[in-house]
């Protein structure tokens, strides 16, 4: 994009602002295409008004109202954040419901067919996109000797076996010093054993545990729990530090190594095999998120989320307080009044734990965000929603659950990128799209993360570090439909085997657990 154009994007006819989209803003004076003359200098991703607004006038983007004027704008201003007042958030009674009357259903999307990849069938019928080695713990006090442990494994033990990609630690800060039999602390319990289920380590679990820890191995995988027949009925493994045959820190190691090599034999068996592209399971999701998300990568990723649900695939959307504004629109998309209801059940949830810490959804947005030309929350909603394209909303997640049916899911977790992706894990994905305009580095050492830059500058600047540029949807040198197209074939790369750039630099965020009940 060069600065000698100057270009707006708006994003539906009826809005009153729109954004900038040249690299380093447009300053005031600059006469846009329709003759408006802008008042001030406006930033990239910045918002100008494209008409007078009165004193509390609703400023529309998306069609929706994202805030009412703070006092008269002349038309050609800079609107920023500080010019608007946020709308009071949607009450969650009296929403449009499928069914209803002037609620039109979502249109059904024709089935798309013939598109596999090549992944690692488990005993369960999921599909993993990596053959690792996880070894789960029980509380935080294990983790150094884990550690130590994982950097053996892959120097002594891993070259023996060559169809294992990786060997990970599933470290946390959960197991003890928690209030374990509160209500809520089920979240952060069965988000770990979910963890540990994840396709991409192959119904292989073995459990690190330090033995005197409230989250008892027994507690956290209860008999049954695994869903590999010769695993069922056995023993669960556990290497307990405490035990009275491990004498000696190196007898610690020893056990661990010990019973790592017998799942590394069983891994080592496996091999890739070619699968329908229904079996792929991505989690989306958004981080460090600017005014271009909701114009390139989101849009582009809402196109390949609807080829995906076409392909028979499952795709979850997430960040509760990043959709709660758009929360009209998604009970709208429903597959039934349940699903709808559902979607209620985890806002409102979220709304209380929000006023238990005396904060509302606006807590959500960073300084980077407003740099970056997102007012508020609201408007950020509206860009993040779209990453779940168009297609009906066929079931909801509460944080932690794992998945049982395919399709476009709502799998409500915190907007957190680290929180998000722990409960995407724990649900079951094989692959994680991650969207980002001021960029984040952001990858998880247990699926694949593939990188969306909103903005062709962000891409040239971290050129080894994001997958796909969507910012060429914003400068014109490709549409929509291409970079959902490529996302997709990319999608089924990636299972395949073929690297991101966070594995080819082994970028690994830590697993955080979402935790809302107290601490002792
Ligand atoms: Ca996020």
């Amino acid at each position: 994009m060069t600065s000698s154009t100057p270009l707006t994007i708006s994003m539906h006819p009826r809005d009153n602002v729109a954004i900038v989209a040249n690299d380093g803003g447009l300053p005031a004076g600059t006469v846009l295409p329709s003759g408006l003359v802008l008042r001030d200098k406006v930033p990239q991703g910045h918002k100008v008004n494209l008409v007078d607004l009165a004193a509390d006038a609703p400023v529309l983007r998306y069609n929706v109202v994202i805030g009412y004027a703070e006092r008269d704008i002349p038309a050609g201003s800079w609107v920023h954040e500080r010019l608007l007042k946020m709308p009071a958030a949607r009450e969650l009674e009296g929403l449009p419901m499928p069914g209803d009357a002037g609620v039109v259903p979502p249109p059904v999307l024709p089935p798309l067919e013939g598109y596999t990849f090549e992944g690692y069938r488990n005993a369960d019928g999921s599909v993993g996109s990596r053959n690792i080695l996880a070894i789960t713990t029980t509380v935080q006090c294990v983790a150094g000797v884990l550690d130590f442990a994982v950097k053996r494994i892959k120097s002594d033990l891993l070259p023996r076996y060559p169809h294992v990609d990786d060997v990970v630690g599933l470290e946390h800060t959960y197991g003890c010093g928690v209030a374990i039999d509160a209500p809520d602390a089920i979240i952060p319990i069965r988000t770990l054993r979910n963890i540990s289920l994840n396709p991409n380590f192959g119904g292989e679990v073995m459990v690190l545990s330090l033995g005197c820890e409230k989250l008892q191995p027994e507690r956290l995988l209860p008999p049954g729990v695994i869903p590999i027949e010769d695993q069922r009925d056995a023993a669960l493994d556990v290497v307990c530090l405490q035990a009275e045959e491990n004498v000696g820190f190196m007898s610690m190691i020893d056990a661990i190594l010990r019973q790592a090599e017998v799942h590394l034999q069983r891994l080592n068996l496996r091999r890739r095999e070619v699968v329908p592209a229904s079996e792929l399971v991505v989690g989306v999701q958004c981080g460090g998120s600017d005014a271009f998300s909701g114009v390139t990568a989101n849009p582009a990723v809402g196109f390949a989320t609807d080829l995906l649900v076409r392909a028979g695939a499952t795709v979850m959307f997430s960040e509760t307080t990043e959709v709660r504004d758009g929360i009209a629109q998604l009970t709208s998309r429903a597959s039934s009044t349940d699903v709808a209801n559902a979607m209620v059940r985890e806002m409102a949830w979220y709304d209380n734990y929000l006023q238990k810490g005396r904060v509302d959804r606006s807590a959500n947005t960073t300084p980077g965000n407003k740099l970056g030309g997102l007012s508020n929350i609201v408007e950020k909603a509206m860009g993040s929603i779209v990453k779940s394209g168009s297609a009906p909303i066929s079931g909801v997640l509460s944080p932690g659950e794992k998945l049982k049916q395919k399709g476009l899911i709502y799998a409500a977790t915190p907007a957190s990128d680290f929180i998000c992706g722990t409960l995407q894990l724990a649900a079951g994905m094989n692959v994680h799209i991650f969207t980002t305009g001021r960029g984040t580095p952001y990858g998880l050492a247990e699926v694949p993360v593939i990188k969306v830059a909103t903005r062709s500058d962000l891409a040239r600047r971290w050129h080894d570090l994001m997958d796909v540029n969507a910012g060429r949807i914003a400068d014109g040198s490709a549409t929509i439909e291409d970079v959902g197209w490529e996302l997709f074939h990319l999608m089924l790369a990636v299972a395949s085997g073929k690297k991101t750039w966070a594995e080819q630099w082994g970028l690994q965020n830590s697993l955080v657990l979402f935790n809302p009940a107290p601490v002792t």
